[in-house]
Parts: structure tokens; C-alpha cells; sequence
């Protein structure tokens, strides 16, 4: 059972994600694992570094794409294809959604090329299901000023409308995707938010 989290920068993602498997682990009948994205084998953290670094401020919005995309596949073959396949669960920290808000609508590539490049990633293989954390760009952006100041990635440092793009390309997938993604309210207390994941995800795998 392949289940991806997603959201706009500042949404919490990673520390909701990492409270979850915490409280549901333990309660799984099968084992499970924990990856994120870009990343989740050593060729594609060392591909994450060459997107994310500040001073690559030249990098055109295709090649970041396929950048993406090119670390996808290896992610793909190396780490979740395996895992799928022995019948653990995965949790990953972002997936092909990522690249449809960020690139096809933020970079403004336009989403179904960003989709094609992706399936020849990934053979197509989607997450059963995706909590979709759902923040404010502004929101977001502003727990990000608060803990990081000085320490932004490339994609943290664009301006607010770049992110509020991406904010729209979220929705434009959720709405192509509605049995798939399921909307998290990630304003609130992160308590609240990491609770209403576990009940989603409780519902959907036997505990
Ligand atoms: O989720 P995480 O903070 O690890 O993502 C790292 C950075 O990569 C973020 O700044 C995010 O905006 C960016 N990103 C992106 N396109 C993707 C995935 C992540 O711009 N497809």
C-alpha cells in the first residue's frame, strides 16, 4: 500500500509525516517504509542537492522537470517498486504530484507534459492514496520565514505568486485525482492535523 503526502512549502509535511508513521507503524500488520522525494536512494539525493542548490539559479524549468522526474525513476526502481512488491507500506514525503503543482503549473510547463515525462518514470504506478496537506501559501511561507531565515533551498526562495501557483496547480490535481487525494486541513495545531491523517489512513489499511 503506497501512501504519498503533499503540500505547498510550510505546510509541515515532513514533521506531520514522520508523527504519523510514529502513531501507526507500530500498529501495522505488514513492515513499512518511510522515503521522500526528490531523494529515497542515494542517486536521487545526490540528484535532490543539484535541483535544490541556491546557487544553481540558472537551471531552466525543463531540466529541473526532468531533473525531478529523473530521480523519480531511480526512487522507482531502487526503493519503492521493492518494497511494493514484499507488501510493505510506504510513506513517502511527496510524488508525481509534486512535479504536476511545481513545475507544470508553478514553472508553468503545463501539466500533461509534466504527466507524461512522469509516467515514462514511474510505469505509471500511483499512490493508493494522498493526504494532500492544505495551507495557505502565505500561511505556509511564513512558518518557513520564522524557522529558516537565511537557510532557503532554490525552490523556498521564490516569491509568494510563484508559490501561489503552485498552491493552484494542487488543486487543478486534486480535482483530476478526488478518490485519490484526500484533504488535510494543515492550519491548525499540528496535533489536529497529524490526528486527521491517522484516521484517514486507519480507514483505508487494517491496523
Ligand atoms: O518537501 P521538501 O521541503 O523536502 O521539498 C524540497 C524543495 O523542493 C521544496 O522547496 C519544494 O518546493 C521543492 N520541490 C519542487 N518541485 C517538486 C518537489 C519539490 O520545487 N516536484
Amino acid at each position: 500500500f503506497f501512501i504519498s503526502f503533499e503540500g505547498p512549502d510550510g505546510s509541515g509535511k515532513s514533521t506531520v509525516l514522520e508523527q504519523v508513521v510514529a502513531r501507526i507503524g507500530p500498529r501495522l500488520k505488514t513492515q513499512y517504509l518511510v522515503t521522500r522525494e526528490p531523494g529515497g536512494s542515494v542517486i536521487a539525493e545526490k540528484i535532490r542537492q543539484l535541483i535544490l542548490d541556491p546557487t544553481n539559479e540558472k537551471m531552466a524549468a525543463k531540466t529541473e522537470a526532468l531533473l525531478y522526474a529523473a530521480a523519480r525513476s531511480q526512487h522507482m526502481g531502487e526503493t519503492i517498486i521493492p518494497a511494493l512488491k514484499s507488501g510493505k507500506v510506504i510513506f513517502a514525503d511527496r510524488f508525481v504530484d509534486s512535479s504536476l503543482a511545481y513545475q507544470g503549473v508553478g514553472r508553468k510547463l503545463g501539466i500533461f507534459p509534466v504527466k507524461q515525462i512522469n509516467d515514462f518514470a514511474t510505469s505509471k504506478i500511483e499512490p493508493d492514496l494522498t493526504l494532500f496537506l492544505d495551507v495557505k501559501p502565505a500561511v505556509g511561507l511564513a512558518r518557513i520565514a520564522k524557522v529558516r531565515a537565511g537557510q532557503k533551498d532554490r525552490l523556498e526562495q521564490e516569491q509568494l505568486t510563484f508559490h501561489e501557483q503552485v498552491y493552484q496547480g494542487y488543486q487543478e490535481v486534486k480535482q483530476a485525482y478526488p478518490d485519490r487525494i484526500k484533504v488535510v486541513n494543515a492550519s491548525g495545531p499540528l496535533e489536529q492535523v497529524v490526528e486527521a491523517c491517522v484516521k484517514i489512513i486507519a480507514n483505508q489499511i487494517p491496523t
